[in-house]
């Protein structure tokens, strides 16, 4: 078995890495692979081995079946620790957001599915109201776990999500942190229209973009 460092070329490596770079907005080819990204990683000891550098090390050498499916990418908290320490100011976050969209216009199965499924109704809520409605974001949220689970046939699953889910609601309503009404923000409409435009940019060809 030969590893992706054994194959790479540059002409087969290219496409993806200036994909991951122009999407992410983020200039992998400075790493110089100093590790104080993995030094400070906070999912570190869930992710194991995939450290920071490691997962620009896979894009570089244009392992896109290894840059879309690991345990960093699906664990990756966006909280820029790494960001912030890296002497090359790469924001790792915005690459591992950039990989997860990529793996799911690709129907790679996500490593971590409540992730992709938080994801997901993060941002369908987001654009809907121009905000996050926390009723409907936990609505859609637990429905697409449950969906899962059931066609897993895992009921277990299920009864165990429900009751966490029923103590976290109530201890966030003693606490009032959670808001029953539906509110839109004012710009809605501008927020679904920035993303439009992103997306439109992001599929146009190179050089056609607005
Ligand atoms: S801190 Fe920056 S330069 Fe150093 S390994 Fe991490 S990403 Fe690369
Ligand atoms: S942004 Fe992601 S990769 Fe960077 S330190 Fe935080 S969890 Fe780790």
């Amino acid at each position: 078995m030969t590893g992706p460092g054994l194959e790479f070329t540059p002409e087969s490596a290219k496409p993806f890495l200036q994909e991951v770079m122009e999407r992410s907005g983020q200039k992998l080819t400075a790493c110089y692979q100093c590790r104080r990204c993995a030094a400070g990683c906070t999912v570190g000891d869930e992710t194991g081995f995939f450290t920071p550098n490691i997962l620009i090390r896979n894009v570089i050498l244009g392992d896109r079946e290894t840059a879309l499916s690991n345990p960093l990418v699906w664990k990756c908290v966006s909280c820029y620790t790494c960001g912030t320490r890296c002497p090359n100011d790469i924001q790792t976050a915005r690459i591992t957001e950039t990989l997860k969209k990529m793996a799911k216009e690709a129907h790679i199965d996500p490593l971590q599915p409540k992730v992709a499924a938080f994801h997901d109704s993060f941002l369908e809520s987001g654009l809907r109201w121009g905000r996050v409605n926390e009723m409907e974001l936990m609505g859609v949220y637990e429905c697409r776990n449950i969906l899962r689970d059931a066609r897993d046939g895992n009921y277990d699953a299920i009864i165990d999500e429900l009751k966490g889910q029923a103590r976290l609601g109530m201890a966030m309503f003693k606490l009032k942190r959670m808001h029953t009404g539906f509110m839109m923000a004012k710009g809605r409409k501008e927020i679904k229209a920035l993303y439009k435009k992103a997306k439109q940019r992001r599929q146009a060809p190179a050089g056609m973009n607005p």
